[in-house]
């Protein structure tokens, strides 16, 4: 009995209950892994190599609610891990969205009406994305139907989402055929959380992003690639998002505590780190790096 007790106040210890959490629903690039058309991906055959679109879910127990970042091609499944996670039901209570590229907003068409049919589920965007919602089928069909309300943003204006949580959009460099790119700070009692899963280069962005890693506990980052060698045949130089290599050696001579906030997120299928056992990946976590990982927490 008393060795019952001490193992269950050992645990509470060691797993302490989060009021606020964030969980990584998914790490890839907008194309998935495996990816459309590969056919000799190692991932068709073998479950435990899936990695699902770039997503991130945040619960306040205290408040009963939960957000989801990013509307991607997985929704199905990563509302289902976020609602059972949060043990709720229904549509979150905010999905941020970064911008109109497939990966990261088009999952929105399953609040729709051939699906949950939600009702004024609010999803936050700055104000080109919201524009572009508004205005371009089938989305605007979401909005007319009042599925979604839409929530438009202003670049570093902190948005109150509880007592204990906060969201800050601000904008990065990104090809926008559509729309402006979004990055978030999402800011909990304890620490705060940077969400930058797109970004075309860091020396095009006007904020440094020395300075982020500085300010924020940790940092998700596009690793999109891991280095110029991994499109064979093809000139890289001309495709942007900083490379994995690139963004550790620009935090090589910094201490072991501000490498460890740096957690590359959005890999694509060439992108060896998806594998735990690449060498890349032992690569990363022996200079002291981070790869983010489906189901990871943070207690915010
Ligand atoms: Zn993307
Ligand atoms: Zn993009």
């Amino acid at each position: 009995m008393i060795d019952m007790l001490a193992g269950a106040l050992l645990q509470a210890v060691a797993m302490p209950q989060c009021d606020v959490e964030l969980v990584v629903l998914g790490v890839a690039q907008d194309g998935g892994v495996p990816q459309v058309n590969v056919q000799d991906d190692p991932a068709w055959a073998d479950d435990g190599l899936r990695r699902r679109v770039v997503s991130l879910g945040v619960i306040d127990r205290q408040a009963g609610t939960r957000y989801l970042f990013e509307a991607t091609p997985d929704f199905r499944t990563q509302l289902h891990d976020l609602n059972a996670q949060a043990d709720l039901s229904g549509a979150p209570d905010g999905i941020f969205l970064t911008h109109a590229h497939i990966g990261h907003y088009t999952g929105l068409m399953l609040l729709g009406f051939e699906s949950m049919s939600a009702e004024a589920a609010p999803v936050y965007s700055l104000p080109m994305m919201a524009n572009f919602l508004r205005s371009n089928g089938p989305w605007d069909q979401l909005v007319r139907y009042e599925n979604i309300d839409l929530q438009v943003m202003m670049a570093e204006q902190r948005v109150a989402l509880t007592p204990n949580l906060g969201v800050t959009a601000f904008e990065v460099p990104h090809r926008r055929e559509y729309a402006e790119t979004a990055g978030f700070k999402i800011d909990g009692p304890n620490l705060s959380v940077i969400f930058i899963p797109d970004i075309d280069r860091w020396a095009e962005w006007d904020t440094r992003i020395e300075d982020i890693v500085a300010e924020n506990e940790i940092v998700y980052v596009d690793a999109t690639f891991f280095d110029d060698h991994e499109l064979p045949g093809r000139d890289m130089s001309a495709i942007p998002h900083p490379r994995v290599a690139e963004t550790m050696d620009l935090f090589q001579d910094q201490p072991a505590e501000v490498r460890q906030r740096i957690r590359f997120i959005h890999y694509n299928h060439t992108n060896p780190i998806r594998f735990e056992d690449s060498a890349e990946t032992q690569d990363v976590l022996a200079r002291g790096f981070r790869i983010a990982r489906e189901g990871e927490r943070v207690c915010l």
